[in-house]
């Protein structure tokens, strides 16, 4: 089947993960998803920092309500005026002191009232996740690939499971994906070996060498058994290639790049050679021997190798 041509929007980002959290007052339901309004009932959603901040106001605010009718009280029972005076001076220091002592804490204040939210309504937030997770789901089936990876990536930005992972891979796998693309490969790494995201893996390898960091390449290696069952050993091959992207990921992966060594294409041995000439300091192992023997077997007549052929 032919994959979908689409275009992403730009991805919305935040500090810190809870702030995706936002919420529609009148459904009572969580989201993380980008839409400003509730897609059930169309009434702007509230984001999580604008919530804790009006639940910390109706606090202060009772607070000082508080304050307020225990001073009155005072003043009420006063029997004389010489100690109405003094309870309302009381009442004045006591409430300034309580405004000052607030605003000093006003921050962790903040911090603890937002932890609690999210401690009480964690069910909430899970069955809003879930919610959110149906509506990607529905997109999929209705064939909508490009919503439906949005809603995934921001359910995928707000927890860090395989699951979500794997259905991103999966809507991924189904696209034409281009290098203009802003595409993630790091963040979806599944913490097993999975058949479809080396797919995506592998794909993104011919468009945007840069995003195969370390962290994929060893993935790779990890799992190398089964993605040369799966893939067979030209997609090993081509990993190995990437890995000569960085002089620091050569060193890392010398032995996997020297296993690889007879089968790499020109282009890559001769980005080999260049990097192992300009660092003669550099303890290169086994590697540098190894790569001088090759080309000195199979490129000596080669004029672009004529300066490392010695
Ligand atoms: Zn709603």
């Amino acid at each position: 089947m032919a994959k979908q041509a689409v275009r992403f929007s730009k991805k919305k980002r935040t500090q810190y993960r809870f702030q995706k959290l936002k919420m529609c007052k009148k459904c009572n339901r969580y989201s993380v998803l980008n839409d400003e309004n509730c897609p059930k009932c169309a009434s702007e959603f509230v984001g999580i920092e604008s919530l804790v901040k009006s639940i910390f106001k109706n606090r202060l605010l009772t607070e000082s309500i508080w304050i307020l009718i225990i001073v009155c009280m005072g003043i009420v029972a006063a029997p004389t005026v010489e100690t109405l005076y003094y309870s309302l001076i009381a009442g004045v220091i006591f409430v300034i002191s309580y405004v000052l002592l607030t605003s000093i804490f006003m921050k962790s204040e903040y911090f603890i009232q937002l932890k609690k939210l999210l401690r009480v309504d964690f069910k909430k937030i899970q069955a809003g996740i879930q919610f959110d997770s149906d509506l990607a789901k529905e997109d999929v089936k209705q064939d909508q690939l490009a919503p439906a990876y949005e809603k995934l990536r921001e359910i995928g930005d707000f927890m860090d499971n395989d699951q979500v992972k794997i259905r991103r891979v999966m809507v991924l796998n189904e696209i034409a994906l281009r290098s203009d693309m802003e595409l993630e490969l790091e963040e979806l790494i599944p913490s097993s070996y999975d058949k479809d995201f080396v797919k995506y893996a592998l794909e993104v390898l011919k468009i945007n060498r840069t995003l195969i960091t370390k962290k994929c390449i060893a993935y790779f290696i990890h799992y190398r058994d089964a993605v040369v069952i799966d893939f067979g050993m030209d997609s090993l091959i081509s990993v190995a290639g990437t890995a000569l992207r960085m002089k620091l990921y050569i060193l890392e992966f010398s032995g996997f790049i020297e296993e690889f060594l007879d089968y790499f294409p020109k282009e890559r041995l001769l980005r080999l050679c260049n990097i192992v000439h300009a660092n003669p300091d550099v303890e290169w192992g086994s590697l540098e021997e190894k790569t001088k023997r090759l080309v000195a077997m199979k490129y000596h007549y080669d004029p672009d190798f004529k300066r490392f052929v010695s």
